[in-house]
């Protein structure tokens, strides 16, 4: 019997979920999962994975454990283990991705709205991380997993939330969506309205931000402004004084395909980086 057919018979999501909907066969993904870190990518049999979960009956666990192949779980030699989709799933599942809410805050950061001097404000809610002000300006926002803020302080779940949209970011001007890794095309708009966008269009995922986003995560923008005192991840990325406004947006030129020129300063020095039409930074110049 070939295990390993059906490859390019996609089910639905919906089937997809279907066949995660009875909690035995969450529990069989958690028993896989507690295998896998203890033994690796070496399978289980099927006495042991049953008794791991605990069901008595075999024949309803035989149900149970196929509803979950091909997709979810394979089998390998004289045995079981998670598949790279199953893997990813349990990860979701046993992070609360799909079941759990956090809230946390209000409450202020140690920070200051660039806008309008007044303590930066933090909340979370329903898997979203958004920092505004008393004045209500937008600094930022991305969505957090619930495991992530269950145990974390409101400075901490902004901090991770950062860093997750700076990952997205570099992985969107790699082509694939944070969300479903389908290609993503990324954009900045024009010199009259730039901005850098990454929508899905397979999925919900938007990323939407100031045309200064795809230079923060630029390795030369990077030390620039840590020269001039600004490292990302250890200041917010609202305090850096070009994001979100004071960037100087031109095109590149006539035959530049969409490709911008943006100037940006901090204090009295300023950087021109030369923006593809996707947004990637393709040169540097800090003269
Ligand atoms: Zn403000
Ligand atoms: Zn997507």
């Amino acid at each position: 019997m070939d295990e390993t057919d059906d490859i390019d018979d996609e089910p639905a999501p919906s089937d997809a979920f279907a066949a995660l909907s009875d909690p035995v066969r969450l529990d069989i993904l958690d028993a896989l999962t507690a295998h896998h870190r203890s033994e690796g990518h070496d399978p289980i049999g099927f006495a042991a994975l049953r008794r791991r979960v605990g069901v008595r009956d075999s024949g309803r666990f035989r149900y149970h454990l196929n509803q979950l192949r091909d997709r979810f779980v394979e089998r390998a030699d004289d045995g079981y283990r998670l598949t790279a989709t199953g893997a990813r799933v349990a990860g979701a599942i046993l992070a609360g991705t799909y079941t759990e809410s956090v809230s946390l805050g209000p409450g202020e950061l140690d920070s200051t709205c660039p806008f309008c001097g007044t303590p930066a404000v933090a909340t979370v809610r329903d898997g979203q991380c958004v920092v505004t002000c008393g004045e209500e300006h937008p600094l930022f926002s991305w969505h957090v997993p619930a495991n992530a803020a269950r145990d974390a302080s409101l400075s901490e779940v902004v901090d991770l939330a950062e860093l997750l949209a700076f990952q997205a970011i570099e992985q969107a001007l790699a082509g694939a969506c944070t969300q479903c890794y389908d290609d993503v095309e990324t954009t900045v708009g024009d010199p009259d309205e730039p901005g850098f966008r990454a929508v899905c269009d397979t999925c919900p995922a938007r990323l939407v931000g100031p045309i200064s986003f795809p230079l923060l995560v630029d390795p030369d923008v990077a030390g620039w402004c840590r020269e001039h005192g600004y490292t990302l991840r250890e200041d917010h990325v609202w305090e850096f004084p070009f994001v979100g406004r004071d960037a100087a947006v031109e095109p590149a030129g006539a035959d530049a395909d969409g490709a911008l020129v943006v100037t940006v300063a901090i204090d009295d020095d300023s950087l021109t980086a030369r923006l593809d039409g996707d947004g990637r930074v393709v040169a540097v110049d800090t003269e």
